[in-house]
């Protein structure tokens, strides 16, 4: 248990300390637990190309399938796991995933691009990179189907091995984004270092991009700084047709959001490709 010193330096028990600390234990145990029962999965969110409404791209995003308490979203296990170390288990379980998928897909003749989440904790661990070769391998999946998307402020611990990571994650020939732009506190530098491929604004910026003409300016000027880096853009947080429009007009090649769809399962993921008006006419390879 937890004890905290008084006055006289003598430990008292501390009981509120302790129902917090076992609270955060018992977490810890359940998210272990969760792991190997088979818990956790992988809901997909699909973007729209906002030119030629081509391609299918989609991201992997998280869930936790409680027995007791239901779902669980990613908000709340994903800072904890990042705290506690054990996010590193957890990426390993959901890029496994995300490549099965894929590689399944792309058996079937569906080339699916997958986008899964890394966090910062992951890109300083050296074997990524190497792990993350032999997981392609082994599900026989393409690495330009697959795009890792970090948040900026991830390379801001420890910016050598982060990048040089990055650098070793690109040369697997996998893609590279910038998740949340906007929201870190990382300077131009650091994102011009990044060897990646794609930009995805915050929802924050994107929500009232038709309302608030000073979301529009940062939008707008950040499709075009990213333009003129070399990478593609994605808004994140598209949930009505003006901010779509709005969003085509400035030239963003990307829509992420509600309008297009929710994340959903693997399986009604396939029912969206045949019945969504935003599903791309898929051509069977
Ligand atoms: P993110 O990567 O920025 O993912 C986008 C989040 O915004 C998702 O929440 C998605 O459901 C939500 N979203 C998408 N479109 C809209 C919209 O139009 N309106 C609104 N209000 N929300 C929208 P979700 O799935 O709850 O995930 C939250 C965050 O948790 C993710 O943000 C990501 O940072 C983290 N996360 C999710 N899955 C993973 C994972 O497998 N690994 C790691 N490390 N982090 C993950
Ligand atoms: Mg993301
Ligand atoms: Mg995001
Ligand atoms: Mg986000």
């Amino acid at each position: 248990y937890h004890a905290k010193r008084n006055n006289s330096g003598v430990e008292v028990y501390d009981p509120a300390h302790h129902s917090r600390n076992a609270a955060r234990l018992s977490l810890l145990t359940e998210l272990r637990a969760a792991v190997e029962r088979d818990e956790l999965v992988l809901y997909y969110q699909p973007k729209f190309a906002l030119r030629d409404g081509l391609g299918l791209h989609v991201e992997a995003l998280v869930r936790w399938v409680h027995p007791l308490r239901g779902f669980i979203p990613p908000m709340d296990f994903i800072p904890f796991a990042e705290q506690t170390g054990y996010i590193k288990t957890i990426t390993l379980w959901v890029m496994n995933s995300a490549i099965r998928q894929c590689a399944l897909w792309q058996r079937a003749g569906l080339d699916i691009h997958v986008a899964l989440n890394i966090s910062a904790r992951d890109l300083l661990q050296p074997e990524l990179p190497v792990i993350f070769r032999r997981m392609l391998d082994e599900h026989g999946c393409a690495a330009r189907l697959i795009t890792l998307e970090i948040t900026e402020s991830a390379v801001l611990d420890d910016p050598r091995h982060a990048l040089s990571n990055l650098e070793r994650l690109r040369a697997t020939g996998c893609m590279l984004s910038i998740d949340d732009y906007g929201t870190g506190y990382s300077s131009l530098s650091y994102v011009r270092q990044m060897p990646v491929q794609e930009m995805k604004i915050d929802r924050s910026f994107v929500m009232n991009l038709c309302s608030r003409p000073g979301d529009e300016i940062i939008v707008r000027s950040t499709i075009e700084l990213a333009h003129d880096m070399g990478l593609m853009v994605t808004a994140e947080g598209v949930e009505t047709e003006d901010v779509l429009q709005r969003l085509g007009q400035l030239g963003c090649d990307f829509a992420q959001g509600y309008l297009i769809s929710k994340p959903v399962s693997a399986s009604d993921l396939e029912l969206w490709m045949s019945s969504s008006r935003w599903a791309p006419v898929l051509m069977k390879a």
